[in-house]
Formats: structure tokens, C-alpha cells, sequence
């Protein structure tokens, strides 16, 4: 258990937050929180094996992939053809059905490489496990969208959401060259059929100016007639254990972390701002604000003392999350190698997942964004990888607790220390009189 101190600089009073159980005290160690009920608090946990009654899995089709983006690990081919049907996939269905629960899935996951040079096979699988109430979700660099795939999604009873990879501003930069323009028709086609999709932006080294993030696809939307779409944007880290020259220049890293956080702080602040506002021109709607990790969803659960695990983001550690490859390995998740075979679909029971390092060896035990960051990526990279990472997350999660606090007091609000001592008394009545006309998210 560990507090860090804030300050509301609006009424100068202090407040603690308690990252154990994910609550705020006053001064005088009274819980803030109105309805605090301790059993709500019971966390989902990790685990290192896994369930045969998944509700997500993830499966891997292969790594091939026609772009050669500069922070990707798999650079592999650069031939934009599809490929052809791989033997494997009916053998794979024919697994996954014999040995997991499919009627109990919620979500099934496709991944590359470029997961849609895969199309003969992702019609197999979404053949065989469609069904309603399902959702697929489809990362994919975008240069490879066609009609077809929309038509066929549109058929399926699931929900189809895909996320398109593209970095706006840095796109030619860091990925390679710009083909938006090319797909407008396709996309259109998308949101007329009714299938989701976001833009999913690297905040890296080069590319971390949100606003200018924003409006490159605000505009790109608005110009050609499209609806507005979600952003989804991925904090850029290092997963490569050697720290190579690679890796470490597009981690935002030394003076960039303090320009990315005054940034963010102000893109956060719009937000905010936004909030209430019905005007047109606002940014559009991302995970560090309104969903996922995000500020709103971190202060309403604060305020309603939902629980908040300290699994991890990505939720490798979940016993009912499993990533597979098309050969029916389960692979730690769908970024890792041959280095990280756990087992295979046939002998779930046996599965105990290695190469994880879930705690950091206490690292995280006193951080005030543990709720948030979860202690970075799960594997087990060496400490200077971890703590590279470490760096940006802490600026970056830091800067959304404090959005989520200002959400809630309605008022600036500051970190002034971490790991200091209160005296906590979680048993005394509430406090109501604490909190200044909060905007109550909902
Ligand atoms: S373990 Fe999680 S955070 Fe790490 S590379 Fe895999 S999906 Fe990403
Ligand atoms: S990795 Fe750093 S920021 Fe993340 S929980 Fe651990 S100490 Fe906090």
C-alpha cells in the first residue's frame, strides 16, 4: 500500500491516492470515496495458465506483411500479395473446436503481420466461429483494405471492428507511403455497412504532437465526407531485449518525455473542456480520454470504486485470454516470436506461461499510475528495457491520472510527492463535503 499526495490548487487542499485499493483520502485519513464497498474491490487476477473457456483469443496467421514499418519487429517479405491458403487453418478450427469452449467466446482477435494478405484464411475461420453476439476484431496497416472485405464482413452475424494502423503526420516517415486518399470508397463503404473502425496511431519519438495527430485525420475525415471515427492511439515502447539503436530511437526518451507531457496535458485539457461543449471542430474521441485507459473511464471508477485490476493492459496474464498461432502453438501474445511457445491448443492444462515477469520484481509497488500503467509490458525484458519503457509511462499515465483528478475536483490538481504516510482510516464514515462541485462523470 502506498500514497502519493495531490494538491487541488484550486482550493489548496490535499488529497492522498491509496494505489492498493484504488482510493482517495483527505488529510485526515477519511476515504473520500462516497460508496466504498471493499467486496466490489476483488480483482480479476492474473494467472500463468489458461482456460478452456477462454472469452478472447487472439490467433496469429502469420507475420507476412507488404509495409516495413521503421519501430516494427517483423519486418517480413514486403510483398503486397495475398497468400495463398495455408493447410494448416481447417486443421487449427478443428483443434480450437475440440478443445476450448468457442460458443463462449466474446471476441476473436486476427492478427498479422498485415492480417489481411491472410483473406483466404480469415474467410475459414470467420466462417466456421461466426455468430451473433461475437466480435472479430482486424488490425490491419490499411493498404491492403478492399470492397471485398467489407462485403464480407457485412455478411457476418458477429461485429466486425478493425483497427487501422497509420500515423497520420509521421505516416510516410515511419511507415511508408501514404495511400488514404486511395481508400476513401472503402472506407465509406464501412461505415455504410455499419462496421467499425478506428484510426490507431504510435505515439513514437517522431510523432507525438497529439493535436497535429488529430487533425490530420479530423480533416481527412471531414474533407472526403466520412463520419468521425475513434483514435486509438498506442504508446510507442521497446520490446526488443537488446535495446538495439532500432528500438531506442523511436521511444520517446530524455528532454522529448517533458514536450510530450505538456502536450498530452493540454490535449487532455481540451478534452475536458469539450466535455459539455456540443460546438463543432472537437477533436475527436480517443482512449486517452473518453474509453480504454483513458482519463473518464480512470475517474469514474474511482468515483464508483469499480474494481480496477492490476493485471495487465494487454492481458496476456488472463487465464481467459489466448493467443494462438495458425500451427495451434499458444504464443505469450501475438507480438512474440518462437522464442515465446507456451504450448499448444491440445494441452491447456498444462500451460504455466514463462518469460513473464508480472511484478518487476516489486518496481512498481509504489508507483501512483500502477492502476493505470500496470507495470508496462509483461515480459520479461532486461531492467534497462524495462526501464526505458518505464520512463515514457509514467510521464504518460501520469499526466491522465491528473485529468481524471481535475475531472472529479474541478480544478487544477498536482502530484506534490509520491510514497508518503498517512494515517487511513478506511473504516470512518464518509466524507461529502470534500469534493468541489465534481463533474460527476458518468
Ligand atoms: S505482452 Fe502485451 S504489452 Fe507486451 S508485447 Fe505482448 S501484447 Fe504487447
Ligand atoms: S512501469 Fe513505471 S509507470 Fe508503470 S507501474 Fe511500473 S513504476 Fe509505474
Amino acid at each position: 500500500m502506498s500514497f502519493a499526495q495531490f494538491k487541488v490548487i484550486g482550493t489548496g487542499e490535499y488529497f492522498y491516492y491509496e494505489n492498493a485499493n484504488h482510493a482517495l483520502f483527505n488529510s485526515d485519513g477519511d476515504r473520500l470515496n462516497f460508496e466504498f464497498d471493499s467486496e466490489k474491490m476483488s480483482l480479476p487476477t492474473s494467472s500463468l495458465g489458461k482456460s478452456k473457456n477462454p472469452k478472447t483469443i487472439k490467433i496469429v496467421l502469420g507475420h507476412a506483411c507488404n509495409y516495413s514499418c521503421g519501430y516494427c519487429v517483423q519486418k517480413d517479405i514486403g510483398n503486397a500479395n495475398e497468400r495463398a491458403k495455408n493447410a494448416n487453418t481447417q486443421v487449427f478450427i478443428q483443434r480450437l473446436k475440440q478443445n476450448i469452449n468457442v460458443s463462449g467466446l466474446e471476441r476473436v482477435e486476427l492478427w498479422g503481420g498485415e492480417t489481411l494478405l491472410y483473406w483466404p484464411d480469415i474467410i475459414e475461420i470467420m466462417g466456421q466461429l461466426d455468430r451473433v453476439g461475437l466480435t472479430w476484431y482486424i488490425p490491419t496497416n490499411g493498404t491492403t483494405l478492399m470492397n471485398k472485405h467489407v462485403d464480407f464482413f457485412a455478411s457476418l452475424k458477429g461485429k466486425v471492428t478493425i483497427g487501422i494502423s497509420h500515423d497520420g503526420p509521421g505516416h510516410v516517415l515511419l511507415r511508408g507511403p501514404e495511400f488514404l486518399h486511395k481508400k476513401i470508397d472503402v472506407l465509406k463503404n464501412l461505415q455504410k455497412a455499419g462496421v467499425q473502425f478506428s484510426f490507431n496511431p504510435v505515439i513514437s519519438l517522431y510523432n507525438y504532437d497529439l493535436f497535429a495527430l488529430n487533425d490530420f485525420f479530423a480533416n481527412f475525415l471531414k474533407e472526403n465526407g466520412l463520419a468521425p471515427v475513434n483514435l486509438v492511439f498506442e504508446l510507442g515502447r521497446v520490446y526488443d531485449k537488446t535495446l538495439s539503436k532500432n528500438s531506442y530511437s523511436h521511444i520517446i526518451h530524455g528532454e522529448h518525455i517533458q514536450k510530450y507531457s505538456d502536450i498530452l496535458k493540454r490535449y487532455l485539457k481540451r478534452h475536458k473542456d469539450e466535455l459539455r461543449s456540443t460546438g463543432e471542430n472537437k477533436l475527436l474521441r480517443t482512449n486517452l480520454f473518453h474509453f480504454g485507459n483513458g482519463a473518464l473511464p480512470y475517474a469514474v471508477t474511482l468515483k464508483q470504486q469499480r474494481p480496477v485490476s492490476f493485471r495487465s493492459n494487454c492481458g496476456v496474464d488472463l487465464d481467459d485470454l489466448i493467443s494462438f498461432d495458425i500451427n495451434g502453438n499458444v504464443r505469450t501474445c501475438q507480438n512474440t516470436g518462437n522464442g515465446h511457445l507456451q504450448g499448444t491448443v491440445d494441452a491447456l492444462e498444462k500451460i504455466q506461461l514463462k518469460g513473464v515477469n508480472l511484478t518487476k520484481d516489486g518496481f512498481c509497488e509504489n508507483c501512483s499510475v500502477s492502476r493505470l500503467c500496470k507495470s508496462s509490458c509483461p515480459i520479461d525484458l532486461s531492467f534497462d528495457v524495462f526501464h526505458l519503457n518505464h520512463l515514457i509511462e509514467k510521464a504518460h499515465y501520469t499526466e491522465i491520472q491528473l485529468s481524471a483528478f481535475e475531472l472529479m475536483f474541478n480544478s487544477v490538481v498536482e502530484l506534490v510527492e509520491e510514497n508518503v504516510s498517512i494515517h487511513s482510516r478506511p473504516q470512518a464514515a464518509p466524507v461529502n463535503d470534500f469534493q468541489q462541485s465534481p463533474i460527476a462523470p458518468t
